[in-house]
């Protein structure tokens, strides 16, 4: 699939869609989250790296107001819109998708109107664009995200807007969260947007300050697998809406602006108080969650910064019994990567996204890489699994033209 997944391709399914030359194609990367997970909404810290896996879009302007929208990855054909019309469905934030597919990337155009960036007239004009993606899609690893920044990276160049990354992804998760409908934190549009080459990026989803931190696996003989589950447990939606809530009726208890202000120094006061104010257990866990997973970033980004990849592995598997104990985000099959991949020497290893399902990703040695992989395979054949999806994550670039 790689070898087939470039510009010329993506051209070429352009030509074929539309009859005519693209103006240009531009790529935007999936991601995965090294460490960090569910704290975004909590003005935390996070620290993902982008995949080589890309969303292209060969894109090309018009002059008609028309907005035509055409994936290789989707049935159905080419969806026509009108840039004036895009509105929000009514209610679409009880429930993500609404819109189809077409929605992600029409929401990027509604969320650069709303913005009054549409108002000259060759950005009224509409755009005609068609997506090749690599990413696999609900996997956790963010081919929501892919398919807003490409298509807003490509527009952003189509009409001269000169929106900085930051920006765009800031508009993008806009459009994922009040156009289509799905209440994600900065993340993923971020990891898109910003990531460059042999980096993680450390972000502050408060004020989206953010660090390339060197994170070259191959000059240390390491190697990051991705391994995907290929599940998705459908609990995922209303659970993540309750562990938000939980979130920010603790740092209302706790007065704090945000779980990201209980310093670890304070956890265990912090957790008697909530306790003492009536907050149910499971409160108290997923706060332990958060300020203590804050903590494991700084700490990952400590022995990064001191060139030591291989000891950021033990942290790795806290993030996972933090998420899998005290957040309760995890599920059999994300557990089972954990401990076979860590039982068959692994490094160390955590589920990553929003859990339920999706991917877990593994720290190590590359002499080790196959063994491990035939294990956590072989795992989940003993369990009835699926065969899961394997791959190494290469630390990627964002966003760009190609
Ligand atoms: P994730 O972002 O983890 O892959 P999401 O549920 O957030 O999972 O997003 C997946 C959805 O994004 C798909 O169901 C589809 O609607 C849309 N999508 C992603 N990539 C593409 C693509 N290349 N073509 C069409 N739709 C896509
Ligand atoms: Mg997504």
């Amino acid at each position: 699939m790689t070898d087939e997944h470039g510009p010329e391709q993506a051209a070429a399914g352009f030509r074929e869609v539309y009859g005519a030359e693209p103006a240009g194609v531009w790529a935007a990367p999936g991601r995965v989250n090294l460490i960090g997970e569910h704290t975004d909404y909590n003005d935390g810290f996070v620290m993902p790296l982008a995949l080589p896996h890309t969303c292209l879009a060969a894109a090309a302007p018009r002059t008609d107001g028309v907005l035509r929208l055409h994936s290789a990855g989707a049935p159905g054909g080419v969806v026509e819109l009108r840039v004036a019309e895009l509105a929000p469905v009514a209610g679409a934030a009880t429930g993500g998708d609404r819109g189809g597919w077409a929605a992600y990337p029409a929401g990027v155009v509604w969320a650069l109107r709303e913005a009054g960036l549409l108002a000259g007239a060759a950005a009224a004009g509409g755009a005609d664009l068609h997506y090749e993606s690599t990413v696999p899609t609900g996997a956790g690893l963010s081919s929501s995200a892919a398919l807003e920044v490409a298509t807003a990276t490509a527009l952003n160049e189509l009409y001269g807007l000169g929106l900085d990354p930051q920006r765009l992804a800031r508009l993008c998760q806009r459009a994922e969260n009040v156009f289509v409908g799905v209440p994600c934190g900065i993340m993923d549009q971020m990891a898109s947007a910003c990531c460059t080459e042999g980096h993680a990026l450390f972000l502050d989803t408060r004020d989206l300050t953010q660090r390339q931190v060197p994170f070259d696996l191959a000059a240390r003989g390491l190697r990051l697998l991705v391994v995907d589950t290929r599940v998705k447990h459908a609990l995922g939606d209303g659970a993540y809406a309750g562990r938000r809530a939980a979130c920010e009726s603790a740092a209302r208890t706790l007065q704090v602006r945000a779980l990201r202000d209980v310093p670890i120094e304070e956890l265990d006061a912090a957790l008697a108080r909530l306790a003492r104010a009536g907050a149910d257990e499971t409160v108290v866990r997923r706060v332990r969650h958060v300020v203590t997973e804050d903590h494991r970033v700084e700490q990952v980004i400590g022995r990064l910064d001191a060139g030591d990849i291989r000891s950021i592995g033990p942290l790795l598997t806290a993030g996972h019994a933090s998420c899998r104990d005290d957040f309760e985000v995890s599920c059999a099959e994300l557990d089972l990567v954990v401990e076979s991949a860590n039982e068959a020497g692994a490094l160390g290893a955590r589920m990553t996204g929003g859990g339920f399902g999706g991917s877990a990703i593994v720290l190590v040695a590359e002499a080790d890489a196959e063994a491990v992989s035939k294990a956590v395979t072989e795992a989940f054949g003993g369990a009835g699994h699926r065969a899961p999806r394997i791959f190494p994550a290469v630390p990627s670039a964002g966003a760009r033209r190609l």
